[in-house]
């Protein structure tokens, strides 16, 4: 409690200081991964009308889909006197999703984890068009999108327009994914949007109101009584641990007569639950739910979900297991939304589950086309991968490996082997290109790149052929991962993407990438590389596990605090910070709000 008034007066403080010292207003919003700074600048605001009008005219136009954290975190710092910028959402705001599932029970209220998009395109002096409406159809070839918006039919005007672009980002998140489960859609509540979370505490106070009814028996009070969450990641613990706080801090004081009916069941089809967690934070968490008393069914599958029943299978016997429930939150991944589905079909990447791009973030095969966020994936360069070259006035396509190019490239006396000098000469652009050669190292416990190069007693080689190259980089492609679906990603591509929009013209005559191995020159920009920075699980009763950089694992109260430190630090506004520091205050003086509104 001391603590938390400690954190609330510390920003007091700051804030009162900063306007004294009339600093300018930077707020800044650290996210599991990188920093979000809204800018209340006037550095654009000397600019002459003429200079103005004389730069609309040479401004390339820029459609950015999304108002989520990897569209926000790309408009920051986007230098808009370059561009013409246009952003299309059916959400006028921005929503802290961390928070959402403190939403689903009151800790914290809806309107205090969302910042509207109109505050934030203000502080970049209006030049940033904001339509509300939703994209429907994105058509590369004639660059054009078409949008409709949703706002009420009745209202004057047609609601649907095309807007023009020389770029487009694509940054429209996920859906929810059902695995096309039967019922799902129709039975279950998802934690994906803020009217999913309101959605959910209605229906747990809805779940108590109706058990207290009089005529019902034992067994239908203990039904609506039943919650049920399925998928053990992050969101679907964070939210299990929630409602139990809420329920055994809260709701047994006020609905004495049925507190001993209340059940709480996590059903994961893996062995653990936070399986993307250290083994330890997901132990910690096991057990920490068998002492709060909710249900972990690992190996279950789910297979249909009904009105009142949940069907599932076991993964080891296949035995069939159906029970009854009264809510249930269906918390199992991400799907891609309809018109990035269409999207992908038109540019051929049909088959795939996300739109993958190149490491510079651009939708592979489209030049003016970016995605970021959940919605897209880096389809990383695989150094051992063979790939098509096509040779100029030839029809000929010739199958060469990138492994070939570079050694080709660092041969520079054709010698057919590369001496340890003419390794070195590559490395750099190597390593920058194939992040995998970094994180194979690290696996290897190998401090040098040039240790890669040692023959397999671990001695120097004076020189290396072909295919003793091919040998020692054969296991690197193993490295290569997907990126996490996280607003950790999603924040560090769009300060990326920005970046690369702000360096453009410079980068064109003084390119800073690496090099080409295989048709020489460079790259414009180095490729985006995710720094991951640690993630948290908190598990309720005050309690919370981490996994921070440098392989570190923290759990217990105190990671609670330092969860309540920083998650205060990354909001993205002022008034945000206040409105979250405030309800975290509230709910520790006078508990949860149990009114169904
Ligand atoms: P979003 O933030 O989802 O934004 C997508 C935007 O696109 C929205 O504004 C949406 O309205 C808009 N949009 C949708 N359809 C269209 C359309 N057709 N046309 C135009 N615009 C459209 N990540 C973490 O790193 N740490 C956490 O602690 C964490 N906790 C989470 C808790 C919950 C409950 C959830 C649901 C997610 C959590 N995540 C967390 C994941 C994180 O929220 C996502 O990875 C992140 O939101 C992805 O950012 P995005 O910009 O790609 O998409």
């Amino acid at each position: 409690m001391l603590l938390l008034f400690c954190v609330l007066f510390g920003y007091i403080y700051i804030y009162i200081f900063r306007i004294r010292k009339k600093l300018q207003f930077l707020l800044v919003y650290y996210s599991s991964g990188g920093l979000l700074a809204y800018a209340d600048s006037n550095t654009n605001g000397a600019k002459s009308i003429s200079v103005q009008c004389q730069n609309e005219t040479q401004k390339k136009k820029v459609v950015v889909l999304g108002t989520g954290w990897a569209s926000t975190s790309f408009l920051k710092d986007l230098d808009i006197s370059s561009y013409d910028v246009q952003v299309v959402s059916p959400r006028n705001y921005f929503a802290f999703t961390p928070l959402l599932p403190s939403v689903t029970c009151g800790t914290v209220e809806a309107r205090s984890i969302v910042e509207p998009v109109r505050n934030i395109i203000k502080k970049r002096n209006g030049e940033i068009k904001f339509w509300e409406a939703e994209c429907l159809k994105i058509d590369p070839e004639n660059k054009k999108v078409l949008c409709r918006s949703n706002i009420d039919e009745n209202l004057a005007g047609s609601n649907e327009f095309c807007l023009d672009f020389d770029y487009l980002v694509i940054a429209i998140g996920a859906q929810v994914n059902t695995f096309d489960t039967p019922g799902v859609l129709e039975h279950c509540l998802f934690l994906k949007e803020v009217e999913d979370a309101q959605r959910i505490r209605r229906t747990v106070i809805d779940c108590f109101e109706k058990a207290v009814l009089p005529e019902l028996t034992e067994e239908e009070r203990k039904t609506n009584l039943h919650f049920v969450i399925v998928g053990g990641g992050p969101t679907g613990v964070e939210f299990a641990a929630e409602l139990h706080d809420f329920i055994h801090e809260d709701l047994v004081k006020i609905y004495p007569s049925v507190k001993d009916l209340v059940s709480i069941t996590l059903i994961q089809s893996g062995d653990h639950i936070l399986n993307t967690f250290d083994e330890r934070i997901s132990s910690f968490a096991e057990q920490k739910f068998q002492r709060d008393g909710i249900e972990v069914l690992t190996g279950h599958r789910v297979m249909s979900v009904s009105q009142r029943m949940i069907n599932m299978k076991t993964r080891s016997k296949g035995e069939d297991i159906s029970i009854p429930h009264g809510m249930v939150v269906w918390s199992t991944g991400v799907g891609t939304r309809p018109v990035v589905k269409d999207f992908m079909e038109q540019i051929g990447q049909g088959n795939r589950r996300v739109l993958a791009t190149d490491e510079w973030l651009k939708v592979k095969g489209l030049d003016d086309i970016y995605a970021l966020g959940d919605c897209a994936t880096v389809d990383q360069k695989k150094i051992m991968a063979s790939s098509f070259n096509s040779f100029m006035f030839t029809s000929i396509l010739i199958l060469q490996e990138d492994i070939s190019a570079i050694f080709k490239a660092a041969d520079k006396d054709n010698s057919g082997t590369l001496t340890i000098e003419e390794f070195i000469d590559v490395v750099e652009d190597v390593v920058i290109r194939y992040p995998q050669v970094e994180l194979h190292l690290k696996s290897k416990h190998l401090f040098e790149v040039t240790d890669l190069l040692k023959d397999v007693d671990g001695s120097d080689r004076e020189e290396i052929d072909i295919e003793g190259f091919k040998l020692a980089l054969s296991h690197v492609d193993k490295q290569t991962k997907s990126l996490p679906a996280t607003a950790q990603v999603a924040v560090q591509q769009g300060a990326y993407l920005s970046m690369c929009f702000n360096k453009r013209e410079k980068c064109k005559s003084e390119p800073e990438g690496p090099r080409k191995f295989r048709s020489g020159g460079r790259h414009e920009f180095r490729p985006f590389r995710y720094r991951h920075l640690g993630q948290f699980a908190p598990l309720g009763g005050e309690q919370a596990a981490a996994e921070l950089p440098g392989d570190w694992v923290s759990m217990g109260r105190s990671t609670q605090w330092l969860w309540y430190s920083i998650y205060a630090s990354k909001q993205v506004s002022w008034r945000t910070r206040f409105l979250v520091i405030g309800d975290w205050g509230r709910r520790f003086i006078f508990g949860r709000d149990s009114s169904r509104i």
